[in-house]
């Protein structure tokens, strides 16, 4: 194969993309707006699902170097009301079937694992044009451009590849999670540490929630969910650390203590992040030369799911090529159609799952769920 591939996009996506196909014997060319790998800490634990993120691993070569990220333990849930009464308690019964890993860590080895100069760095994407038979010209906000046969879009929530397929755009799902991380959680953040436990923690009520993950080295890190209007959460000045704690507090008013010092104690000042998703069953008509992966073709509301598809489409993409390289147009559209049909049931699936969170059945619902007497749908 002789084409020009260019990828948008280092997430854990577009990653896999590039590295599979470089398994394959297929070079291509990411081209990430980040001016450097370490330009953004990658936080968040991340459970990499068997059927899909591990997949997608595997046919990277990179199950060997997986294995070794592996957060040991952190596969233990439990459900607490308000006021700290445990509902539902599961230890990690050690069978790593959904292995904890820091997002950071996964990006690093797929990084590490790739051809060196793959990446280019500090490459924003401001524009893509039609050059005609499957050939675009990507520009970037450094005034520079190129020329693509093969464009893999992997620009994630706000991707400016999108455009060229389809007019959808996120849409705010209802719900802000604002994020807090209490560091050296055993020592200095004990009530805290204690009611989180060993894996991850869901308090929830309708219409909030505190879910929190303990992290390797004794890090919590956690998403406080309110359905709130984006103007409500505009309201609150979150520059302003201490003031911004004490005002989402005020909303966990008659919770446990070791609860609300989830909110009261973090380490890092508050960040609010607006969930968007795209509409469930989003696809589009076949174009040549262009294709999208990961939440630039399927945002939906965090599930668990994400970035495991992600992973999993960018392997799936690159199989698809390699298996025709001379007729690109039929590899994009057999990758496309069963993407799109994952896509459309993992965000059925996502909205189910924010409901059980923050619906009018919490925290029962998602208790029921974890046992097994709700399904979904
Ligand atoms: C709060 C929250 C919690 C989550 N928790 C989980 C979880 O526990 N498990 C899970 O599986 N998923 C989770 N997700 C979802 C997961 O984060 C995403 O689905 C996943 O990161 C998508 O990967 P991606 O490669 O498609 O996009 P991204 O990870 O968003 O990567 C896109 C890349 O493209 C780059 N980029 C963007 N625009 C441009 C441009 N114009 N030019 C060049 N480069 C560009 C970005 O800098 C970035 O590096 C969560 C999401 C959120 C919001």
């Amino acid at each position: 194969m002789t084409a020009t591939v260019a990828i948008v996009g280092a997430g854990l996506g577009g990653l896999t993309l590039a590295r599979v196909l470089a398994v394959n014997g297929i070079g291509t060319t990411i081209y990430e707006a980040e001016p450097s790998a370490e330009a953004r800490t990658q936080g968040g634990q991340l459970d990499i699902h068997p059927h899909n993120g591990q997949r997608a691993l595997e046919d990277a070569g990179l199950t060997e170097a997986f294995r070794a990220i592996i957060h040991h333990g952190a596969q233990a849930a439990r459900a607490l009301d308000q006021h700290g009464a445990v509902l539902l308690e599961k230890a990690d019964d050690g069978a790593l079937s959904r292995p904890e890993v820091l997002r950071g860590d996964l990006r690093r080895i797929l990084i590490s694992s790739l051809p060196a100069g793959t990446i280019q760095w500090g490459k924003k994407l401001t524009g893509v044009a039609a050059l005609g038979a499957g050939r675009h010209e990507l520009s970037f906000a450094d005034g520079t451009s190129v020329v693509s046969d093969l464009l893999g879009g992997a620009d994630g929530a706000w991707s400016k590849v999108r455009p060229l397929l389809s007019d959808a755009k996120p849409a705010y799902v209802g719900t802000a999670f604002i994020e807090t991380y209490l560091h050296d959680a055993d020592v200095r953040h004990t009530a805290a540490a204690e009611v989180v436990g060993n894996g991850a923690m869901f308090a929830l009520s309708p219409g909030k929630g505190i879910v929190a993950h303990r992290e390797a080295g004794g890090v919590l890190h956690a998403y406080i969910q309110m359905n709130r209007s984006p103007e409500w959460i505009a309201g609150i000045d979150f520059s302003d650390a201490a003031a911004a704690k004490a005002r989402i507090a005020t909303e966990f008013a008659g919770w446990a203590p070791a609860l609300t010092a989830l909110i009261t104690e973090s380490d890092t000042a508050l960040a609010p992040r607006l969930i968007h998703a795209l509409p469930d069953a989003h696809r589009w008509p076949r174009l040549p030369g262009v294709t999208l992966i990961g939440d630039a073709a399927h945002l939906m509301a965090p599930s668990g799911e994400g970035a495991n598809l992600a992973m999993f489409d960018g392997a799936e993409l690159a199989k698809a090529i390699a298996a025709q390289p001379d007729n690109i147009e039929a590899a994009l559209a057999a990758y496309e159609e069963p993407m799109f049909t994952r896509g459309a049931t993992e965000a059925e699936g996502a909205r189910f799952i924010l409901d059980l969170c923050v619906g009018d059945r919490a925290p029962y619902g998602l208790v029921d769920f974890f046992t097994g007497k709700l399904g979904q749908g």
